[in-house]
């Protein structure tokens, strides 16, 4: 209503385009020139302006003294008491110079504009604030008798409505991609949930999230991630049409879309038939963002992984849905990325062992559950040892040795890892200066290293300080890491790895061939070992693909001068398969499976024996294995007298 009103009498002061009478205060309110009829409404509208509106309104004369002032204005000017009556109007309000000293047509001199308050900008300033409060400030006129009176109206100014629009703005829009942010979207899958309810109508929520995002994030970095996020963000709301409608099937179903920050987007479909609907969204997803996108001149491929939980199939609960539908989106992760997968129970069963597994685990660290077990390898051509790998293995009470494969990457993801792999390399370090005590030959262990690993501070640190303790030289130490890990080729990656090579540890590349290689970080990083995947031996030398991949890593070790050892060798055949190609090493259980260092240390024992009895009567026990290995040993025997 007083808005209304504000609106018929606002501006006036420019082009007059009806006059109010009145004297000070609505009770004489008549409109000038008006039919009798309107002059009572005008009086009664201006009257509930006037005492229950929200609009401050102040009565002049035409020398600008105040005559009257309702009570928001009262409130607003902070004028108690009644002295302020017959009080210049700039004594409350910063008005320009020429208001203040006219006696005559006051309102002239002040222009529709955003004044300063005195009485607060005093208070305020007290308090040490500075910025003084401003209300906006509009004349109109209305006149007592035949005489004009300026009737100002004073409300929030231009600029502080414009600063809480833009305040709400950023409290609900992320402000990269300009869709609805984590709370306004909890704010609104609320309020979506509600009306499924009262409708009877299921609602579906997606929960998005980019394969490999990280890649780029880390490789060309933040800025270009940015530039793909709000891409990705067109691309969604495109497919969504305007992200408020899309059609499924014959209908139509109102669609919420959202960031919740990083590459994590959410999806609100309401409204939606069942799980073929939410289908085939999920489906126009995956297809118009697998789209190729020219991005930074280059054309490159998103993918995204979908999970969908559906109200009030799936649950009832907010947080239920979002995290079910982060549930089922982990599942299209497993399931090897770029599809969708909805909520089952089956999958709330999964994460309640992951969960059980997580706090197992955490246990193990403290009771020290982790043991370690070796897995020997061998120089190709004279199968003399030459070190060893070390594989992790968990006792857990009740469920028996539990394999890496089933741990590492839980490990991984509650970050676990960076204390057990602290744990690794100081047990290997430590295993290594046992077997020395005992007189074996010095050979290397190594140590798998985790992506998460890399990134903790202190690492070298921590290899630095386990080699030591211990007593090791660095170069018996070799880190194997895998090819992924490697691609992420930020500058925190290079610098750990130029500092492991300061420090004189040797690299491996694990599972080599099953990531994505580029030839030019294998010289880069100064890799020392590639060792060869097992998917590639398992089939040798039968299968020709395999074995074309085989003796191209061979090859491309020989021309990188990098040392190549096959993994997995279980058989004589593939062991003299690889030998002919010039591969240096194997492992495998054709050699040796994984043990424990107690039942492995006679086993290493016997092959040094071995080994210094087909040395014998040459006498040279004193040189490492290694050395021994690729040594022509023929032309110092015949120098012997
Ligand atoms: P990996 O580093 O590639 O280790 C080789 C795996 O192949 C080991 O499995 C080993 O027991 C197995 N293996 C070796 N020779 C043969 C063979 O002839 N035939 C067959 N079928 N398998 C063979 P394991 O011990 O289960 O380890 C699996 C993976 O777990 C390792 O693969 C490694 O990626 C990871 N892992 C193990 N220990 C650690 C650790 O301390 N830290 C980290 N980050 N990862 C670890
Ligand atoms: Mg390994
Ligand atoms: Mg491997």
């Amino acid at each position: 209503m007083a808005q209304m009103v504000a609106r018929c009498v606002g501006r006036a002061h420019l082009a007059p385009a009806r006059e109010l009478s009145l004297q000070d205060g609505p009770t004489e309110l008549q409109e000038a020139g008006s039919s009798g009829r309107s002059r009572g409404s005008s009086k009664a509208v201006f009257q509930v302006l006037w005492e229950q509106g929200d609009q401050a309104v102040v009565v002049c004369d035409d020398a600008g003294r105040v005559r009257n002032a309702n009570p928001v204005a009262r409130q607003l000017l902070q004028l108690g008491g009644d002295h302020w009556r017959g009080s210049p109007l700039n004594d409350w309000l910063v008005l320009p110079e020429a208001a203040a000293h006219t006696e005559t047509d006051f309102w002239r001199h002040v222009p529709d504009g955003d004044y300063g308050v005195r009485a607060a900008a005093a208070t305020e300033g007290e308090t040490g604030n500075t910025a003084a409060p401003t209300v906006s400030l509009r004349v109109c006129m209305g006149r007592h008798g035949s005489r004009p009176v300026p009737v100002i109206l004073l409300g929030q100014p231009r600029d502080a409505v414009r600063l809480q629009q833009t305040v709400e703005r950023l409290a609900s829009y992320d402000s990269l991609t300009g869709l609805h942010n984590r709370d306004h979207f909890r704010h609104e899958l609320a309020r979506a949930m509600e009306r499924a309810r009262r409708s009877s109508k299921p609602m579906a929520l997606f929960f998005l999230d980019l394969d490999r995002f990280k890649l780029i994030n880390d490789s060309l970095g933040h800025g270009a991630g940015d530039q793909l996020l709000q891409k990705v963000a067109q691309l969604l709301t495109a497919c969504l049409r305007g992200s408020d409608a899309v059609l499924v099937g014959p209908r139509t179903a109102a669609a919420t879309l959202s960031r919740l920050g990083g590459d994590e987007f959410t999806i609100i479909l309401e409204d939606v038939g069942g799980v073929d609907d939410a289908a085939i969204v999920a489906r126009r997803l995956l297809e118009a963002l697998s789209q190729p996108l020219d991005f930074m001149g280059e054309e490159i491929q998103v993918s995204t992984s979908i999970g969908i939980s559906l109200y009030p199939m799936h649950d009832v609960d907010l947080d239920g849905m979002i995290r079910h539908a982060d549930m089922a989106m982990y599942r299209s992760k497993a399931l090897g990325r770029n599809t969708y997968s909805f909520f089952s129970d089956d999958l709330n069963a999964a994460v309640k062992v992951r969960l059980s597994l997580e706090g197992s685990l955490r246990r193990a660290l403290e009771r020290q559950e982790f043991q370690l077990f070796y897995q020997p390898k061998a120089n190709l051509k004279s199968r003399h040892v030459t070190g060893c790998e070390a594989l992790i293995r968990w006792h857990c009470p009740g469920r028996g040795m539990v394999p890496p494969d089933r741990f590492i990457s839980v490990l991984e993801d509650t970050g676990l890892i960076v204390q057990a792999g602290a744990w690794v390399i100081r047990e290997a370090c430590a295993q290594m200066a046992r077997w020395d005590a005992l007189g074996l030959p010095p050979f290397s262990v190594a140590v798998n290293l985790s992506a998460r690993q890399l990134r903790q501070a202190h690492l070298v640190a921590l290899v630095r300080d386990s080699l030591e303790q211990a007593g090791i030289a660095p170069n018996r130490l070799e880190l194997e890491l895998t090819e992924s890990l490697l691609m992420e080729d930020t500058e925190g990656n290079r610098a750990v790895l130029a500092a492991f090579a300061q420090l004189g540890v040797r690299l491996a590349i694990d599972d080599f061939g099953t990531g994505h290689s580029s030839l030019s970080y294998l010289r880069r990083l100064d890799v020392d070992t590639l060792k060869m995947d097992r998917s590639f031996v398992m089939q040798l030398p039968e299968n020709p693909e395999d074995a074309a991949i085989a003796t191209a890593v061979v090859a491309l070790g020989k021309s990188l001068d990098i040392h190549v050892v096959a993994e997995g060798v279980e058989t004589e055949a593939q062991a003299r398969f690889l030998t002919g190609l010039g591969c240096h090493e194997m492992q495998g259980w054709l050699l040796c499976k994984a043990l424990p260092a107690d039942a492995l240390t006679p086993w290493l024992q016997e092959q040094h024996n071995q080994f210094l009895r087909q040395q014998r009567p040459s006498g040279f026990q004193g040189l490492e294995v290694t050395e021994l290995v690729d040594l022509d040993l023929s032309g110092m025997v015949k120098a012997r007298p």
